[in-house]
């Protein structure tokens, strides 16, 4: 049976908004009115990701600040740092918002860990993806089901893989429109925001993690490192990305 004709039009419609909204966000200077922007052009549900890392917390304080209808969520992956949770109940407390916290489905993870051991991601880069997939991937993609769009904190500046990160861009696998709202933000920029707004931090950002995720697959960087060398270190710096930002379908395919 054929789609009815309003969602065969949808992502067409989806992909004009997209591209309009690229162009606004291009020439809006300040956080807030991007986001009075974001929240003017996209009906429905807009859902805001946060990893809890700096960039994300900025964020974080401009929707609260805003009282944005944005809704903030995280995913819980089972290998945070201790300091991640404190910086997630911490936030909560400071900002008067509940972030929603997404967990993997547990027989995902029993069966991961049942096949490649409970540090099967140090054995291949297979396996690390696998990892990811299961923890962070698929969650996500539940997380985001029924959205119309999707807020992160990437920045260009981050990584090599994320250079040319626009700042809204149609999201095919998801059907939806994802926002990069501080995309072309320096990390100069983004500390400058957070001292002159008092806005909290994850401790472990002061010890040399400028980009944290999970505990196993996180370490501090050197002075001098890129941004996120202490990522999955592993690995082949290219190809060092989770599947939240790069997936096949995603934005930086269209
Ligand atoms: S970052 Fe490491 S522990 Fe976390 S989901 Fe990916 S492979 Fe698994």
């Amino acid at each position: 049976m054929s789609a009815p004709v309003e969602e065969l039009d949808r992502p067409t419609e989806r992909k004009k908004l997209a591209e309009a909204l690229d162009n606004a966000l291009s020439s809006i200077e300040d956080l807030p009115t991007r986001i009075a922007a974001i929240e003017n052009s996209i009906d429905g549900r807009i859902l805001f990701s946060t990893s809890l890392g700096i960039e994300d917390q900025v964020l974080l304080h401009a929707i609260a600040k805003a009282r944005s209808r944005i809704e903030a969520f995280t995913l819980d992956t089972g290998r945070h740092f201790p300091e991640t949770y404190d910086i997630l109940s911490r936030s909560e407390r400071v900002f008067g918002t509940r972030i929603r916290v997404v967990f993997p489905d547990a027989g995902d993870v029993e069966d991961l860990v049942a096949r490649d051991g409970i540090f099967g991601f140090r054995y291949s880069v297979d396996q690390r993806k696998a990892c990811c997939n299961a923890r962070k991937v698929l969650p996500l993609q539940r997380a985001l089901e029924n959205a119309a769009g999707w807020v992160t904190g990437v920045r260009r500046e981050q990584s090599t893989t994320r250079g040319e990160t626009p700042f809204a861009a149609f999201d095919g696998q998801q059907n939806l429109i994802k926002i990069n709202p501080i995309a072309d933000w320096t990390l100069e920029r983004v500390e400058a925001y957070v001292a002159e707004h008092n806005v909290p931090v994850n401790a472990l950002h002061a010890h040399g993690f400028p980009s944290i995720g999970c505990q196993p697959c996180t370490r501090a960087i050197e002075p001098g490192e890129d941004i996120r060398a202490g990522r999955w270190w592993w690995e082949d710096e290219n190809r060092k990305e989770c599947g939240l930002h790069n997936r096949p379908g995603g934005s930086r395919n269209l």
